[in-house]
């Protein structure tokens, strides 16, 4: 049997739950008694998305925003002015 992490929005209590898949999700919360309970798996990658998934755009966004402004502007040496770890790709020719 597959066990499920419910969250409640009430009171942010968590737990495991042991059900069938078959099993209706389960909505009332132990803890505070109110029907506010949201099941995490299954869809906890979308849920946990503000974690790992947003970093991973962010990413890829500002790595997007740094190959158009290389292309937009190939004659001026970037500015040293972005703190990432790793140096920027120098342009080609060196
Ligand atoms: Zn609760």
């Amino acid at each position: 049997m597959p066990t499920y992490d419910y969250e409640c929005k009430a009171c942010n209590h968590e737990f495991e739950q042991f059900q069938s898949m078959k099993d209706d999700t389960l909505k009332r919360c132990p803890e505070c008694g109110k029907d506010r309970l949201i099941r995490l798996i299954g869809t906890g990658a979308g849920i946990i998305f503000k974690g790992s998934g947003f970093y991973e755009t962010d990413y890829r966004s500002s790595n997007y925003k740094k190959a158009a402004e290389k292309d937009k502007k190939t004659t001026t040496p970037a500015p040293k002015e972005t703190k990432s770890k790793k140096t920027p790709a120098k342009k080609d020719g060196n």
